[in-house]
């Protein structure tokens, strides 16, 4: 990974790279010197991008700088103010609920001056410059499923990568959210217009209670197609998020606007937004799992194993071909009960290599898994069948 750092002040576009925020630590202290609230314990417990304070203040002032759930009184929320400054804390309900009338100490040790945004980026050259974009963020604070999972994903996935031989170029970058992917454009649109086949923005990927995607803003994208059919034939059950804001909420808010425009889709599991624990201390090390992160790890490698072999594919020759005396017809048999699901997928694999159709498109007209047509288009190009049309 090549460690990027852009300095604060850096215009991308409309926006401008922010101060940096260093946090060192971060307390109310009651009346009698106890730490009722302390970031040592939980550093979701301070505003990020709070500004410095250090004062005493009475408990109905100290009321307008915190936050708490009273839905869910053990869970300390995420809130952030990137771009207003202020100060504040986070507690749970129970927390704030204990808390006497009186004075409290508030000190928030904190610099807000220019630095750097930092971003990581992966580039694993194929023997194609065609290009598929993943992308994650890195900017939430000790979160699990929102913020740990992406990057241990795209991590594993680009280890898995460059262990294999691929046609398609491959980058993976992980990038503070919003202001990130604007600074990554503001260096590369060019290239990734001209470049870019598919994408998927990889975020919440590793609990094991849904599977879902978010569109692209055209929503019939390469990438959406792929990742609708994969989800359909691995899953089942899956929920798919349009690109209607609040649906969208990541970082394809960049990568798909007009004048960008890129084929990016999102893939997740219980996505942001719509789960209990989402932006809170109760999303934790708990809510994800082996399970979860093995069976996202599986999508991501068929989202790439059907892109390697993506076609469209077009056959050779002018009519049936004679498959008997290349042994991949049954020499014998009698009635209907003859044909197995194999002989059927390969004649409709077959049938539908017609120059047009991607395998994505392929699968989905004749009802099989793209996954499975994989080792038939295989065997057909080694028979010299089927050629590439594209
Ligand atoms: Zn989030």
């Amino acid at each position: 990974m090549t460690v990027h750092e852009v300095p604060s002040g850096t215009r991308a576009f409309d926006w401008t790279v922010p101060d940096e925020w260093t946090i060192r630590d971060a307390f109310i202290e009651d009346q009698d010197g106890r730490r009722v609230v302390d970031f040592a314990h939980c550093n979701l417990h301070v505003v990020g991008y709070s500004e410095p304070v250090d004062r005493c203040v009475y408990l109905d002032e100290l009321q307008q700088h915190l936050h708490s759930i009273p839905d869910m009184p053990d869970a300390i929320p995420y809130v952030t103010s990137y771009y207003v400054r202020r100060w504040g804390f986070c507690l749970s309900q129970r927390q704030r609920d204990s808390l006497k009338p009186g004075r409290y100490r508030v000190r928030i040790d904190s610099t807000l001056a220019p630095g750097s945004l930092t971003y990581g980026e992966v580039i694993l050259p194929g023997r194609s410059d065609r290009e598929v974009l993943f992308s994650t963020y890195i900017c939430h604070p000790s979160m699990g499923n929102d913020q740990l999972s992406g990057p241990v994903l795209l991590t594993a996935l680009a280890r898995y990568l460059a262990q294999r031989n691929h046609d398609l170029t491959y980058r993976l970058v992980f990038i503070p959210e919003t202001i990130g992917s604007l600074v990554y454009l503001s260096r590369h649109i060019e290239t990734m217009r001209a470049r870019t086949i598919a994408g998927l923005v990889v975020a919440c990927v590793g609990d094991d209670r849904a599977w879902s995607m978010t569109q692209s803003r055209r929503g019939d994208t390469l990438s959406d197609r792929l990742c609708r059919h994969l989800l359909k034939t691995h899953a089942g059950e899956v929920v798919e998020y349009t690109y209607l804001w609040p649906d969208r909420g990541s970082d394809e808010r960049n990568w798909c606007m007009p004048n960008v425009d890129l084929p990016v889709a999102s893939f997740h599991r219980s996505k942001y937004g719509r789960y209990p624990e989402y932006h809170t201390s109760l999303d934790d090390l708990s809510l994800i799992s082996a399970n979860g992160f093995a069976g996202s790890l599986a999508f991501l490698n068929d989202f790439i194993l059907v892109l390697e072999s993506l076609g469209p594919w077009r056959t050779t020759s002018i009519g049936e071909p004679q498959l008997g005396k290349r042994g991949l017809y049954p020499a014998q048999f009698g009635h209907m009960c003859g044909y197995g699901d194999e002989l059927a997928r390969l004649m409709n694999v077959l049938a539908y290599c017609d120059g047009e159709r991607d395998l994505v498109a392929l699968a989905d007209h004749i009802g099989e898994r793209a996954i499975d047509c994989l080792p038939l288009i295989e065997r057909l190009l080694k028979e010299g069948l089927v050629e590439r049309a594209g």
